[in-house]
C-alpha cells in the first residue's frame, strides 16, 4: 500500500554505467537467474536451472490471506511472522526478528521485522541489496484481508528468497526484509504514523554503522492486481527504476509498466532517509480506479498468480543490474 500521491511528470528512466567487467559476469548470471532458465552452472546443481516458481508463489499467498488479518501488534501478525519463518527455514535460511515497540497513537506496540541474509563469499565486506516489502494489514472497521496490499508483496518475496538461496552469491550480499507497521494505525497516512518497521530498521542499520554498506534497496508493494500495472514512481532513484523497466522489457513484459508517473510515499522513503538508494515497485491503480484498495475487495480473487509470476520476473531479470550497481558505487 502507499498512501499519499501526487501527479508530477513522467519519469525517464537512465542507463546505470555498468562496468565492463561486471556487466560481463552478471550477464552470465542473469541468464541463470532468468525463469525457464535451462542454462547450466545455475544453483547448486550444474543442470538445475533457477526460476521463479509462479504457482508456489501464489499458494504462499493464498496461506497467508488464509491467516486473517496482519494488523501490527496482534496475534495476526504473529502468524504471518511464523508462516514467513517457516517457509524461508524450509528453504534452507535463517531467518532473523527484529523485535521493537512502536510507540503508536494506539499505544504502544509490539511489532517485529523479519529478514534473511544472502551473505556474499565476500562477507562483511559486501556490499549488501535489500529487497523489501511489508506483510501488515491496515486496521479498519472491516475484515480487511490485505490480499494485495501486504499479501502480494510477501509472497513474491518468499519466492525470491527461494531462487536466490539456490543462485550463486560472489560480491553482494542480498537481505530480504518482510517489513511490519507499514500501515498507520489512524485511517489517515500521516507521519510518524506509518513506516513503523522500515523506519525502525533503518535506523537500526544507521545505528549499528551498516547503512553505508547499503548500496540499493527494491520495495515491492500492492503487486499482485490481476491487471498488474506497475507506476513509474517518482520518489524512487531513476537508475534503479529504470533496471527494472528494461528487465520487463527483456522479458517480454513491457506492458507491466504503465506510464503513469505517481509520487507515492511508502517504505522506501525510510531507506533514503538513510541515503540509500531505493525504488519501488508498485501498482497503485489496484484494479481500475484504485477499486479495491483498503476496501474489503482487497482479496484473492482480485489477484492472480500471473501477475506474481511477472513481477517475480521482472524483479529477478533486474537484480543483475543492481548488482551492478551496487558494485559501482565501491
Ligand atoms: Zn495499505
Amino acid at each position: 500500500m502507499a498512501f499519499h500521491r501526487n501527479r508530477r511528470s513522467r519519469a525517464s528512466p537512465r542507463d546505470c554505467g555498468l562496468p565492463t567487467r561486471a556487466l560481463a559476469a552478471l550477464l552470465a548470471s542473469a541468464v541463470c537467474l532468468a525463469p525457464a532458465c535451462g542454462g547450466a552452472g545455475a544453483g547448486t546443481g550444474a543442470s538445475e536451472p533457477i526460476a521463479f516458481d509462479t504457482q508456489r508463489a501464489w499458494r504462499d499467498l493464498a496461506a497467508i490471506v488464509a491467516l486473517g488479518p496482519r494488523q501490527a501488534g496482534t496475534s495476526g501478525a504473529e502468524a504471518a511472522r511464523t508462516l514467513i519463518e517457516r517457509e524461508l527455514r524450509a528453504a534452507g535460511l535463517e531467518p532473523q526478528r527484529e523485535s521493537f515497540t512502536a510507540e503508536t497513537p494506539a499505544g504502544p506496540l509490539a511489532m517485529a521485522n523479519v529478514y534473511v541474509d544472502l551473505a556474499a563469499a565476500e562477507g562483511e565486506k559486501s556490499p549488501m541489496v535489500i529487497l523489501c516489502t511489508h506483510y501488515d494489514t491496515k486496521r479498519l472497521p472491516f475484515e480487511f484481508l490485505g490480499a494485495n496490499d501486504g499479501g502480494s508483496g510477501t509472497a513474491v518475496l518468499l519466492e525470491l528468497a527461494r531462487c536466490l538461496a539456490k543462485a550463486p552469491r560472489e560480491k553482494v550480499t542480498w537481505r530480504l526484509l518482510f517489513l511490519d507497521g507499514e500501515e498507520a494505525v489512524n485511517e489517515a497516512w500521516v507521519d510518524p504514523d506509518n513506516r513503523y518497521g522500515s523506519r525502525h530498521h533503518a535506523s537500526e542499520l544507521k545505528r549499528k554503522g551498516q547503512a553505508s554498506r547499503v548500496e540499493a534497496c527494491v520495495l515491492l508493494d500492492m503487486v499482485g492486481d490481476k491487471d498488474l500495472s506497475l507506476e513509474r514512481e517518482t520518489n524512487s532513484d531513476p537508475r534503479l527504476l529504470g533496471m527494472f523497466v528494461q528487465a520487463a522489457q527483456a522479458a517480454g513484459l513491457a506492458d507491466k509498466f504503465s506510464n503513469r508517473s505517481e509520487r507515492i510515499k511508502d517504505d522506501h522513503l525510510s531507506f533514503m532517509a538513510v541515503d540509500i538508494p531505493s525504488v519501488d515497485l508498485i501498482d497503485f491503480e489496484n484494479g481500475t480506479a484504485n477499486e479495491h484498495w483498503h476496501k474489503a475487495t482487497d482479496t484473492l480473487e482480485n489477484c492472480s498468480a500471473e501477475s506474481l509470476g511477472a513481477i517475480g520476473r521482472i524483479v529477478l531479470g533486474g537484480l543483475p543490474a543492481v548488482e551492478a550497481y551496487a558494485l559501482s558505487r565501491r
